[in-house]
């Protein structure tokens, strides 16, 4: 297997990393990648019931509930990109389907955390959440690689590049988010909260 260089979408040094797989014995890349989606793929079942949640619930900050809804959209397309993948390597559909359950309800507990501050915890939550689809699909995308699925490597990487994306403006907007919590709730607003 060839080494590849692994790209995260992010300016700096630390955005790359040299992958050998000369010296590494896998037995079965492909049905590793094949759980990995599976995973990936409960995953954003587990994102659309939390951004859902989220949407449904922000009132008073319609920016970050924009851009929670325009995320929702992608990740709904993430869901389907993942079922071609999985399609290709020959998961039926019916079982595609079947990957819910708990998860989901996880995600909208998180999504709809009845807190005093909540528009902050969600945003810290989202940041959070963001982090491990980033760490999932870099796995997915090693796999890909190893398993010599160009297809699925290169839809995991645009993926990837859409939680990048979505994890950089959640922090860039926490700062302000926060500080528009802490001034509503000092001034004992009603609009604070979400
Ligand atoms: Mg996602
Ligand atoms: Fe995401």
């Amino acid at each position: 297997m060839r080494a590849f260089r692994l790209h995260w979408p992010e300016p700096g040094r630390a955005g790359r990393t040299r992958l050998r797989f000369r010296e590494v014995h896998m037995a079965n890349p492909s049905e590793h990648l094949v759980d990995w989606l599976r995973d990936a793929y409960a995953m954003e079942q587990q994102a659309e019931a939390m951004l859902r949640a989220q949407a449904s619930r922000l009132e008073n900050y319609p920016d970050v509930r924009t851009r929670i809804e325009q995320h929702l959209d992608e990740t709904l397309g993430q869901q389907a990109l993942l079922e071609s993948c999985l399609t290709r390597l020959g998961t039926s559909p019916s079982l595609i389907k079947g990957m819910t359950g708990e998860i989901v309800a996880f995600g909208q507990a998180v999504g709809g955390m009845a807190m005093s501050d909540e528009v902050v915890k969600g945003s810290m939550s989202g940041y959070v959440f963001e982090h491990t689809e980033i760490a999932a699909y870099t796995t997915v995308i090693v796999a890909a690689h190893a398993a010599g699925d160009l297809e699925t490597r290169r839809i995991c990487e645009q993926i990837l590049s859409q939680e990048v994306e979505m994890s950089r403006w959640l922090l860039a907007r926490l700062p302000d988010t926060a500080a528009a919590y802490l001034a509503r709730s000092a001034d004992g607003r009603d609009d604070a909260k979400r």
